[in-house]
């Protein structure tokens, strides 16, 4: 009986405990799973930072300010969320879209009143042959603060450049020197470009980057960690996020994500608050602990009493006591992981 309670009530507790301090854990497994992981893949925008980019920087005329502006309205990126309230704050029209794609990873393109517009990285103007050398300097200036540059080309002609920044989270370095701290490795993975990715990674600690990920291989990208043989946990918010939150031994969906991340996810942290990712594998660490404590005396009582009951010595309203006794002392136990400070 106690056996089998040995598990169960602990993991019950657990989870609660984990709950109250706003960590969500799909099923009582992923507790159990969490406290053998090795590495942590942590997306960046929206999850080491806040996701709230603001136009920092803009370089170019007002109509390309308007077109720009106007082709960004039909894109939900959190760039193009920031460029449209810049041109809002700035009182610019906006003007009717006849056409709209959003390239992933690459960036968008659109026709309005029959001029095609292209903003996005480099990756975008090499694939339409702008020439970008001119502009690098500029560009590096601003990746080296964190800044995400995008290029602006009208009818294939480069017209001016927007630099956007996010800021971190303010609890995120501490966090990630705590997951340091409980021998985990941490690395940060994200569409954006490498140098505006390490600049970001600098500020909170991180020194392992995976930039310049279109959104279909991020799966990929936690895969291979898996491959080197570490259980790895992937942190994210985004729709583009999902695949590899599934790909992951743990996926962690950031409570203020979409919808599909937090579906896709193994565990939900609410608020969005980074230390709760240490913290939650605190509490796996001392659920598993109290496991085996235990299943020690689940065992302890019946490797005692069976033998001696068996060669006839134990009365039975011992042995009815020590059986009662054993469940007590594990279910008594579990509750101490209530009290457990971590
Ligand atoms: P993240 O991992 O930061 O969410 P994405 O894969 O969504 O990155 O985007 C990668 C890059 O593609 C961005 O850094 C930006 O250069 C470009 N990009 C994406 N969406 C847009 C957009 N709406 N407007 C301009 N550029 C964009
Ligand atoms: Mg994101």
């Amino acid at each position: 009986c106690a056996l089998g309670l040995a598990t169960p009530t602990s993991i019950m507790v657990g989870t609660g405990k984990a709950a109250e301090s706003g960590i969500l854990f799909k099923g009582g497994e992923h507790l159990e799973e969490t406290h053998k992981l090795e590495a942590i893949v942590l997306d960046k925008t929206g999850t080491i930072t806040k996701g709230k980019p603001e136009v920092t920087d803009f370089s170019g005329d007002e109509e390309t300010l308007q077109l720009l502006a106007s082709a960004e309205k039909g894109s939900e990126h959190p760039l193009a969320e920031a460029i449209v309230a810049y041109a809002t704050e700035n009182s610019i029209d906006f003007m009717d879209v006849d056409h709209f794609s959003a390239i992933p990873g690459h960036g968008i393109e659109a026709t309005i009143s029959g001029k095609n517009i292209l903003v996005g990285n480099r990756k975008l103007m090499n694939d339409h042959q702008i020439d970008t050398t001119g502009y690098e300097e500029k560009l590096i200036n601003y990746e080296t603060d964190g800044k995400t540059a995008m290029l602006i080309a009208i009818d294939g002609e480069y017209r001016g450049t927007v630099a956007v920044a996010d800021t971190i989270k303010e609890t995120a370095p501490e966090a990630i020197k705590q997951l340091k701290d409980l021998g985990i490795e941490v690395f940060m993975l994200t569409g954006d470009n490498e140098r505006t990715a390490k600049a970001i990674a600098k500020q909170v600690g991180i020194d392992q980057v995976i930039a310049e990920v279109l959104p279909e291989e991020k799966a990929a990208k936690v895969k291979e960690i898996q491959e080197q043989g570490k259980k790895v946990a992937m942190v994210g918010d985004g729709v583009n996020d999902a695949p590899a939150l599934v790909t992951a031994d743990i996926g962690i969906a950031i409570g203020t994500g979409t919808e599909v991340a937090i579906e896709a996810a193994d565990v939900t942290i609410l608020g969005g608050e980074l230390l709760l990712i240490p913290k939650a594998i605190k509490i796996s660490h001392a659920t598993i602990r109290n496991i085996r404590q235990n299943l020690f005396w689940a065992f302890g009582y019946n490797t005692a009493g069976i033998p001696v009951a068996a060669i006839g010595l134990l009365a039975p309203w011992i042995a009815g006591a020590a059986m009662a006794l054993s469940s007590v002392s594990v279910v008594t136990n579990s509750l101490r992981l209530k009290r457990v400070k971590l």
